[in-house]
């Protein structure tokens, strides 16, 4: 599935402009970082992409049908392509790991199955099978308060993949994890994205995961595009350019957290 971001726009009640003419495409199968500073519209963005807000101008088109002027039931069919992890998991934490993967099938089933947590067999096998997929067949019964930061972002993974995303997007997924545990998350991913040919879009400030992980990177600032390249052809000077506030200040800011 091709993502296709158009002149995208985003300006806020009061006032303040969070985007402004963003354009890239992402083909399937790619592993693409969006980086940039605190404030640059990294996140605004991934909310516009998985249809939590909505543009102020421009268009997002998904393999060529327009996603983000849709509502109700034709938009939720388009967006059972995107699937989302968060830096705050977003899972219910008194639930257990299994049901917690199972609700990811919600929107596709019917009031009383959800309502009476009817999932059927398969969807039982096929949770399992990810809960598995992920290291944590033996955790499924377990409430997801008991499981470390490393193993509810794990589950957060086996719920995406409920739902056959063609595009996961990935916002800040291992901010809250200590660097060994969130290393473990970003192979989790990687192999994830080779074995099932799945396009993963991240946004992470730590910028040697993002270049250790991804294929090519999309630099924000203020808003607006400034880099859209190969991992490889990011210099030093192109990250100070995106990092610092004083473009003339050039130094060599790599190894810093950025924030
Ligand atoms: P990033 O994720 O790169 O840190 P954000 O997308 O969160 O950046 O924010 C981009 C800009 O939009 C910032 O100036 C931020 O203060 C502003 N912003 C974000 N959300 C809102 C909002 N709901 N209302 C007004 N301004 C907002």
């Amino acid at each position: 599935m091709n993502l296709q971001i158009q002149h995208i726009a985003k300006k806020f009640h009061n006032g303040t402009k969070a985007l402004a003419d963003v354009d890239f495409s992402v083909s399937q199968g790619e592993f693409v970082s969006v980086i940039g500073p605190s404030g640059a519209g990294k996140t605004t963005l991934f909310r516009i992409l998985n249809g939590m807000m909505e543009c102020t101008g421009g268009q997002v088109l998904l393999d060529d049908k327009r996603f983000d002027s849709l509502k109700g039931r034709k938009k939720r069919e388009l967006q059972k392509s995107i699937a989302t992890i968060y830096q705050d998991f977003c899972l219910v934490e008194n639930s257990t790991c299994l049901k917690n993967v199972l609700t990811a099938g919600l929107p596709d089933m019917g009031f009383f199955q959800g309502v009476f947590g009817l999932y059927g067999k398969t969807r039982k096998e096929e949770a399992l099978k990810l809960l598995d997929r992920v290291g944590l067949l033996e955790k499924a019964e377990e409430p997801i308060k008991n499981l470390s930061g490393g193993q509810k972002q794990r589950v957060a993974i086996a719920r995406a993949l409920m739902r056959h995303p063609a595009i996961l997007l990935a916002d800040e997924p291992v901010a809250s994890l200590d660097p060994v545990t969130g290393r473990q998350i970003l192979e989790l991913l990687k192999s994830i994205h080779e074995t099932d040919g799945v396009t993963i879009l991240m946004n992470s400030h730590n910028l040697e995961f993002s270049q250790e992980f991804s294929d090519r990177l999309i630099g924000l600032k203020d808003g607006k595009v400034v880099f859209d390249g190969k991992t490889a052809d990011l210099t030093d000077s192109i990250t100070t350019q995106i990092y610092n506030k004083n473009d003339t200040q050039i130094e060599n800011k790599r190894g810093v957290a950025y924030e």
